[in-house]
């Protein structure tokens, strides 16, 4: 299977693996079978809740992409069709990140031909409204620039609610929904419901009122589909907790009571024994600039099994890494516990998990069920490996990596060695080590995050070229910590500065660690030559000449670093970012983002999702689910809008 399906504008699509499917078991297959299909429903929901005209854009679309008589090779044809592939991939006219309206890329006279070249005689348009003036709206919405300019607007010079064109509230001001919901707050206890999450807010014969997401409610057509498929999971649930929150989730879309969502919550954070897992429901709210409407997403996962038997090698060794560190015995702790951290592979993503997909889950968001019932957070593996697998064929690697040899150290040890760093950074880094008494962690300001990341990015680099690393049958040889190191410093150095805009320094706590650490060893090693810069053909790179003594300066930089935060030496803290972690080399920088300009790499990626196929046998008795991989990006497109376009084009 190629992990890399196509690219266009600043987009590149990319297929990820279901590893072992074929080996689960049928109960665990149906299972996923049927949450990945209520998976798929809610896509809909994820539109109309980005901006009003999206669905009657994207039907309106997809019929001239398949009914267009004309020349479908010109360069205006070519135009359209990326113009829509970016509307499927922002699920809507809004670019996914930057939430700005996307440009169509040709004339408003070069879509009025496509219209009057393609066939209508089976399009609906809404009940009460002529085709004539739908084109004539969804003209106005995509060709005029001060229409639905942008989807999230955060600039607070300007009303919040009215400058941004997402279909959360209709009719109301910043205000006024601010106060709306300022005044359900007040009259709670310490367990507050996720208020508004759920609902449009509406003003109506000036009257506020909030139209809820429920079965009998708005999106009433898409959340039966929901809870159809909810309710054929619920006899293949691997234990009665995971059943218990299915029938509550089931209950809460149907009722739209948030409390229910809360049960739901509390019971889906404490079930940790089953191997199939998902989220479904409105729940992120990046999509509102007040952050209170849910968008909906779904997201079917299962455990990874070999990964996370590494994480529990790990938090099982915890105590023999905290008594080995190179860090003073008194801040090392005296009884440490690992964090087991899970690992899953993700087998459907919906709504606003797709095609845009997060790495990582992290929930519940309600922070009193948080602090109460705890939460689970969980990084995705095979979303991870498929973009390393993206990442060894994109040109990068060949541009920056410093000899063949350490090319093909990557290639062969990059993944084990990154998602080994990312445990050890996880699992032990954080968790390590010894505040002195009395000493408050407040002082160290806005220099705690860069340091306490550097502490746990320390910790991972000093113990993977240990020798318990291949006693512990985590590594096979030393050459996948050597892989470590040269990916480190090559980023650290180099790479990373891709990210940053020309003139300006780093910000970021993460990228301020990995620069610190790099240029901190450079320069502690110089005398020796541990690592050195070196150019050929007017190109600069990174190599390490002395391996064991750079893991010792990383072991000595570590012994300062926990002590600083032990002592909670702000002074120190400041002279190590400010001196190696925050400037930029101009010149270094200047050639790096040249290069990097050469390879026109898509900065942001999207995933395909595989295509399942329940078989039943004799009679409609499941007996098996098929797994497949060859639908490219625009045929799944239109089979989702066919199979799951539960919404009408406008409500
Ligand atoms: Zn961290």
């Amino acid at each position: 299977m190629d992990v890399f399906v196509e690219k266009f504008a600043d987009l590149k699509i990319l297929r990820y693996s279901v590893p072992e499917f074929e080996n689960l078991n049928l109960q665990k297959k149906i299972y996923i079978y049927y949450l990945s299909q209520a998976a798929l429903c809610g896509r809909d929901i994820l539109w109309d809740q980005n901006n009003l005209n999206n669905l009657a854009i994207r039907s309106v679309l997809e019929n001239i992409l398949k009914t267009f008589k004309g020349n479908r090779e010109t360069p205006e044809f070519k135009q359209f069709e990326i113009y829509l592939k970016r509307v499927w991939f922002s699920n809507g006219i809004h670019h996914h990140y930057s939430t700005e309206k996307i440009p169509a890329g040709f004339s408003e006279t070069y879509l009025d031909k496509l219209i009057s070249s393609s066939k209508w005689w089976s399009f609906k348009t809404p009940s009460g409204m002529k085709f004539k003036s739908l084109i004539a709206e969804i003209k106005e919405v995509i060709f005029n620039p001060e229409r639905e300019s942008k989807r999230v607007n955060l600039d607070s010079e300007k009303d919040l609610i009215v400058s941004s064109s997402n279909n959360y509230y209709q009719n109301v001001s910043q205000s006024e929904a601010e106060s709306f919901y300022a005044d359900l707050k007040a009259s709670v206890g310490e367990e507050p419901v996720s208020f508004g999450l759920n609902s449009t807010l509406v003003k109506e014969d000036g009257r506020l009122i909030e139209k809820i997401w429920k079965l009998d409610g708005k999106y009433g057509k898409v959340i039966e589909q929901i809870v159809f498929w909810l309710k054929k999971s619920v006899e293949f649930a691997e234990n009665d907790l995971q059943k218990k929150y299915i029938e509550t989730l089931i209950q809460y879309y149907i009722t739209g009571d948030l409390a229910l969502f809360d049960q739901y919550s509390i019971d889906w954070a404490k079930e940790v024994n089953g191997e199939v897992d998902f989220i479904n429901g409105f729940i992120e709210v990046y999509g509102d600039p007040l952050g209170i409407k849910g968008s909906w997403e779904s997201l079917v996962n299962y455990k990874d099994k070999e990964a996370t038997k590494r994480a529990i090698i790990l938090s099982e060794n915890a105590q023999w890494f905290e008594d080995h560190s190179p860090v003073n015995p008194e801040y090392r702790k005296p009884e440490v516990k690992g964090v087991s951290a899970k690992v899953i592979n993700v087998a459907m993503l919906g709504g606003d998990c797709y095609p845009a997909t997060p790495i990582g889950i992290n929930l519940p968001n309600s922070e009193w069920i948080r602090e109460r019932y705890g939460s689970k957070s969980v990084t995705i593996e095979n979303i991870t490996q498929a973009y390393f697998l993206d990442s060894m064929n994109n040109g990068m690697l060949e541009e920056f990596a410093g000899s063949l040899e350490e090319i093909e150290r990557a290639k062969q040890y990059g993944y084990l060695a990154g998602n080994l760093h990312t445990d050890l950074h996880e699992c032990l880094g954080h968790g390590s080590g010894k505040v002195k008494e009395g000493v408050n962690l407040d002082i160290l300001k806005n220099y705690y995050s860069t340091i306490e990341e550097t502490r746990a990015d320390l910790f991972a680099l000093y113990y993977i070229m240990d020798e318990q690393m291949i006693k512990l049958g985590l590594i096979p040889s030393i050459e996948a910590a050597k892989a470590e190191f040269d990916s480190y410093l090559r980023n650290g150095l180099l790479t990373q500065l891709t990210r940053i805009e020309p003139g300006k320094d780093i910000e970021e706590s993460h990228m301020r660690n990995r620069q610190l650490i790099a240029r901190w060893v450079y320069e502690a090693g110089k005398s020796k030559n541990v690592v050195e810069f070196v150019r050929s053909n007017d190109k600069t790179f990174v190599r390490i000449n002395d391996y064991q003594e750079l893991r010792k300066l990383f072991g000595q930089l570590l012994k300062e670093v926990q002590r600083i935060k032990s002592e909670g030496d702000l002074e120190a803290a400041r002279n190590l970012v400010e001196n190696y972690a925050v400037k930029v080399d101009r010149q270094l920088h200047e050639e790096i983002l040249q290069r990097f300009k050469k390879l026109d790499m898509a900065p942001y990626s999207g995933f395909l999702n595989p295509v399942y196929e329940l078989k039943t046998w004799p009679c409609g008795t499941p007996n098996d689910v098929l797994i497949s991989y060859d639908e490219d990006f625009t045929s799944q497109m239109l089979r989702y809008s066919k199979d799951f376009g539960f919404l009408p084009i406008t409500e």
